[in-house]
Protein backbone atom coordinates (compact mmCIF):
# COMPACT_ATOMS: atom_id res chain seq x y z
CA UNK A 1 0.00 0.00 0.00
CA UNK A 2 1.55 3.31 -1.10
CA UNK A 3 1.74 5.67 1.36
CA UNK A 4 3.33 8.95 0.58
CA UNK A 5 7.10 8.56 0.24
CA UNK A 6 10.28 10.15 0.39
CA UNK A 7 10.75 12.62 -2.73
CA UNK A 8 7.83 14.47 -2.25
CA UNK A 9 8.04 18.11 -1.70
CA UNK A 10 4.68 18.37 -0.10
CA UNK A 11 4.98 20.29 3.20
CA UNK A 12 3.82 18.99 6.56
CA UNK A 13 0.00 19.53 6.14
CA UNK A 14 -0.23 18.33 2.77
CA UNK A 15 1.59 15.21 3.87
CA UNK A 16 -0.75 13.61 6.21
CA UNK A 17 -3.78 15.18 4.49
CA UNK A 18 -2.54 12.90 1.18
CA UNK A 19 -1.67 10.05 3.41
CA UNK A 20 -5.33 9.71 4.09
CA UNK A 21 -6.51 10.43 0.97
CA UNK A 22 -5.07 7.43 -0.92
CA UNK A 23 -5.72 5.16 1.67
CA UNK A 24 -9.38 5.96 1.42
CA UNK A 25 -9.19 6.12 -1.87
CA UNK A 26 -7.75 2.79 -2.59
CA UNK A 27 -10.32 1.22 -0.16
CA UNK A 28 -13.54 3.05 -2.20
CA UNK A 29 -12.25 1.56 -5.38
CA UNK A 30 -11.98 -2.15 -3.50
CA UNK A 31 -15.54 -1.57 -2.98
CA UNK A 32 -16.54 -0.23 -6.41
CA UNK A 33 -14.37 -2.79 -8.11
CA UNK A 34 -16.37 -5.37 -5.80
CA UNK A 35 -19.89 -4.04 -6.69
CA UNK A 36 -19.02 -4.02 -10.62
CA UNK A 37 -18.00 -7.73 -10.05
CA UNK A 38 -21.56 -8.34 -8.10
CA UNK A 39 -24.10 -5.99 -9.77
CA UNK A 40 -26.32 -7.18 -6.98
CA UNK A 41 -24.64 -5.01 -4.86
CA UNK A 42 -25.06 -1.68 -7.13
CA UNK A 43 -28.10 0.71 -6.35
CA UNK A 44 -30.44 1.94 -8.85
CA UNK A 45 -28.33 5.30 -8.95
CA UNK A 46 -24.76 3.60 -9.68
CA UNK A 47 -26.69 1.07 -12.06
CA UNK A 48 -28.59 4.26 -14.00
CA UNK A 49 -25.50 6.22 -13.84
CA UNK A 50 -23.88 3.14 -15.58
CA UNK A 51 -26.72 3.33 -18.17
CA UNK A 52 -26.65 6.45 -19.19
CA UNK A 53 -23.20 8.01 -19.24
CA UNK A 54 -21.54 5.17 -20.48
CA UNK A 55 -23.92 2.64 -21.73
CA UNK A 56 -23.19 -0.17 -19.46
CA UNK A 57 -25.29 -2.87 -18.31
CA UNK A 58 -24.21 -6.32 -19.04
CA UNK A 59 -21.94 -8.37 -16.65
CA UNK A 60 -19.64 -8.87 -19.14
CA UNK A 61 -19.69 -4.34 -19.91
CA UNK A 62 -19.53 -4.15 -16.36
CA UNK A 63 -16.53 -6.86 -15.21
CA UNK A 64 -14.36 -4.51 -18.20
CA UNK A 65 -15.25 -1.79 -16.51
CA UNK A 66 -14.01 -3.01 -13.21
CA UNK A 67 -10.51 -4.32 -14.47
CA UNK A 68 -10.28 -0.66 -15.31
CA UNK A 69 -11.00 0.36 -12.13
CA UNK A 70 -8.37 -2.54 -11.02
CA UNK A 71 -5.74 -0.85 -13.14
CA UNK A 72 -6.44 2.69 -11.17
CA UNK A 73 -6.44 1.29 -7.61
CA UNK A 74 -3.25 -0.56 -8.61
CA UNK A 75 -1.73 2.44 -9.58
CA UNK A 76 -2.74 4.04 -6.54
CA UNK A 77 -0.82 1.60 -4.74
CA UNK A 78 2.15 1.65 -6.06
CA UNK A 79 2.25 5.50 -7.75
CA UNK A 80 6.10 7.60 -7.38
CA UNK A 81 4.99 10.23 -4.88
CA UNK A 82 2.48 12.61 -5.63
CA UNK A 83 4.13 16.05 -5.94
CA UNK A 84 3.11 20.05 -6.40
CA UNK A 85 2.68 20.80 -9.96
CA UNK A 86 4.13 23.49 -11.38
CA UNK A 87 2.71 27.37 -11.48
CA UNK A 88 2.92 27.72 -15.11
CA UNK A 89 0.87 23.91 -15.31
CA UNK A 90 -1.45 24.88 -12.69
CA UNK A 91 -4.77 27.30 -14.05
CA UNK A 92 -6.81 28.96 -10.79
CA UNK A 93 -9.27 26.31 -10.52
CA UNK A 94 -7.13 23.42 -11.44
CA UNK A 95 -6.77 20.24 -9.29
CA UNK A 96 -4.08 18.48 -11.15
CA UNK A 97 -2.25 17.28 -13.91
CA UNK A 98 -1.33 13.89 -15.59
CA UNK A 99 0.95 12.92 -18.71
CA UNK A 100 -1.46 10.06 -20.34
CA UNK A 101 0.49 6.84 -20.35
CA UNK A 102 3.23 8.26 -18.26
CA UNK A 103 3.64 6.00 -14.82
CA UNK A 104 7.17 7.23 -13.95
CA UNK A 105 6.05 11.04 -13.53
CA UNK A 106 2.57 10.31 -11.38
CA UNK A 107 0.41 12.91 -10.33
CA UNK A 108 1.07 16.97 -9.48
CA UNK A 109 -1.67 18.60 -7.54
CA UNK A 110 -2.47 21.79 -7.94
CA UNK A 111 -3.04 24.69 -5.33
CA UNK A 112 -6.61 24.75 -5.78
CA UNK A 113 -6.68 20.75 -4.62
CA UNK A 114 -6.37 21.95 -1.42
CA UNK A 115 -9.18 24.43 -1.28
CA UNK A 116 -11.76 21.49 -2.37
CA UNK A 117 -14.15 19.09 -0.24
CA UNK A 118 -12.22 15.38 0.60
CA UNK A 119 -15.16 12.87 -0.36
CA UNK A 120 -17.99 14.78 -2.23
CA UNK A 121 -18.35 15.62 -5.68
CA UNK A 122 -15.36 17.31 -7.78
CA UNK A 123 -13.55 15.96 -4.28
CA UNK A 124 -10.15 15.52 -3.46
CA UNK A 125 -10.65 11.85 -3.83
CA UNK A 126 -11.87 12.03 -7.16
CA UNK A 127 -8.89 14.09 -8.42
CA UNK A 128 -6.71 11.47 -7.60
CA UNK A 129 -8.79 8.82 -9.54
CA UNK A 130 -9.23 11.59 -12.26
CA UNK A 131 -5.85 12.04 -12.59
CA UNK A 132 -4.79 8.38 -12.16
CA UNK A 133 -6.55 7.28 -14.75
CA UNK A 134 -5.51 9.60 -17.47
CA UNK A 135 -1.91 7.70 -16.57
CA UNK A 136 -3.05 3.96 -16.64
CA UNK A 137 -6.06 4.30 -18.99
CA UNK A 138 -4.87 7.17 -21.05
CA UNK A 139 -8.21 9.26 -21.26
CA UNK A 140 -8.97 12.82 -21.97
CA UNK A 141 -10.80 15.70 -21.06
CA UNK A 142 -13.60 15.54 -23.42
CA UNK A 143 -15.99 17.29 -21.36
CA UNK A 144 -15.76 18.01 -17.42
CA UNK A 145 -18.86 17.57 -14.91
CA UNK A 146 -21.28 15.47 -14.82
CA UNK A 147 -23.79 17.27 -17.50
CA UNK A 148 -20.49 16.79 -19.80
CA UNK A 149 -20.78 13.23 -19.26
CA UNK A 150 -24.88 13.37 -20.11
CA UNK A 151 -23.49 15.33 -23.85
CA UNK A 152 -21.34 13.19 -24.99
CA UNK A 153 -23.88 10.59 -24.26
CA UNK A 154 -26.26 12.53 -26.27
CA UNK A 155 -23.83 12.69 -28.93
CA UNK A 156 -23.58 8.88 -28.98
CA UNK A 157 -19.94 9.11 -29.01
CA UNK A 158 -19.38 5.74 -26.80
CA UNK A 159 -15.26 5.82 -27.67
CA UNK A 160 -15.10 9.36 -26.00
CA UNK A 161 -17.17 8.67 -23.53
CA UNK A 162 -15.22 5.13 -22.61
CA UNK A 163 -12.05 7.66 -22.30
CA UNK A 164 -13.30 10.40 -20.52
CA UNK A 165 -11.64 10.75 -17.32
CA UNK A 166 -14.21 13.09 -15.28
CA UNK A 167 -16.67 9.89 -16.03
CA UNK A 168 -14.58 7.90 -13.86
CA UNK A 169 -14.63 10.34 -11.39
CA UNK A 170 -18.28 11.10 -11.30
CA UNK A 171 -18.58 7.14 -10.83
CA UNK A 172 -16.21 7.27 -8.49
CA UNK A 173 -17.79 9.94 -6.37
CA UNK A 174 -21.13 8.14 -6.23
CA UNK A 175 -19.60 5.63 -3.55
CA UNK A 176 -19.55 8.59 -1.08
CA UNK A 177 -20.42 6.50 2.20
CA UNK A 178 -17.43 5.81 3.33
ZN1 LIG B 1 -8.07 15.66 -16.64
Amino acid sequence: MQIVREGTDLNVYQKPLLEEIIVKTFNRLRRIIKALRNPDNLTSVQKDFLKTHWGVSSDRELKLLADCYTKIQDYISRMPPIKNGEEASCGPTDFGYAYPGNEAQGIYLCPYFYTIDKKGEDSQMGTLVHEASHIVLNTEDHEYGVSGDKKLRTNLNKSKLKSNADTYEHFFELFKME
